[in-house]
């Protein structure tokens, strides 16, 4: 190559290798909240779910993202925090409008439900729910996030997140050193405190009573640590079970408890690969306080 040709063709590597530094960079600060969302569930590296209700609840999915808040429930408070942030795509793992579905109609006219859209639309915020994706991550997102805050890992059965046997101790201990862990609320127990356990199994969120109850007719079962069902199913199959004299327990964290730390996992396992914009975990804790 005479020289001549050297330098042009230094120029113009050097002009595209520019050219692609500046679409690379472009591209990262103009990510719509439709591109991240995909990315996120291109990640989870999870089958295309149907019918699921991981979809966006409120905003133009062609907004173009300036921070992520991963949460629970996008509370209005929660929402607050984003805004204070600078952050305008919250990633949730519950309904934004009090029902599986987000079914709307019957609170077309309700003040509540009216104040936080407008707080959600005067903001040009998006929200999109993070809860069958995530549940089918391997292993399982919210479960990974509730095995390190519960500090379990080293009791896990078999890489599971939810099947551990602990140092054999009592419904009382067991009961002292969760009450550590998760100090804003009150447990619903149903079980005698004595009782000698070692082989707990973790049933986070609502899975419902008929799930609470295989797990109670498995023999290496001792107890089980929920999230919540109603108090007409699983808690009067589980008072019959101890009337039997069945040596179980189960513990009710209340939903958020049981599920939270996953979101929180979800934040660092963003910014695994979404590096150009923040990500936050914000806790939102219980809806309720216990006397
Ligand atoms: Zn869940």
């Amino acid at each position: 190559m005479k020289p001549l040709s050297i330098f042009f063709s230094f120029m113009f590597i050097t002009f595209c290798s520019g050219l692609n530094w500046g679409q690379n960079s472009q591209t990262a600060k103009t990510m719509t909240a439709q591109q991240v969302i995909a990315l996120i569930i291109k990640n989870t590296g999870a089958n295309t779910i149907p019918n699921t209700v991981d979809v966006i609840k409120e905003g133009d999915p062609q907004t173009v993202v300036t921070g992520i808040v991963t949460c629970m429930f996008a509370t209005l408070d929660v929402l607050k925090q984003a805004v204070a942030k600078n952050c305008n795509l919250l990633v949730v793992h519950e309904p934004l409008y009090y029902n599986h579905l987000d079914d709307t109609k019957q609170l077309q006219n309700d003040p509540v439900f009216l104040e936080k859209r407008k707080f959600i639309t005067d903001h040009k915020l998006v929200i999109w729910r993070f809860h069958d994706y995530i549940h089918s991550m391997r292993p399982d997102g919210i479960e990974t996030g509730m095995v390190e805050k519960l500090g379990w890992k080293n009791y896990t059965v078999k890489g599971s997140t939810n099947q551990f046997v602990l140092p054999e101790t009592t419904l009382n201990e067991l009961l002292k050193s969760l009450k550590q862990v998760f100090p804003k609320n009150a447990f619903y127990v149903v079980g005698n405190p004595d009782l000698k356990l070692s082989n707990v199994r973790l049933a986070a969120g609502a899975p419902g009573s008929s799930a609470h109850i295989r797990l109670l007719e498995d023999k290496n079962v001792d107890v089980i640590l929920a999230g919540e069902s109603p108090q007409w199913e699983t808690y009067e199959y589980m008072r019959d079970a101890v009337a039997e004299g069945r040596p179980k327990a189960i513990i009710f964290l209340g939903h958020i408890n049981s599920e939270e730390a996953g979101m929180n996992f979800c934040s660092s396992w963003l910014k695994g690969f979404i590096k150009d914009l923040p990500v936050y975990f914000i806790e939102c804790g219980p809806s309720f306080w216990s006397f």
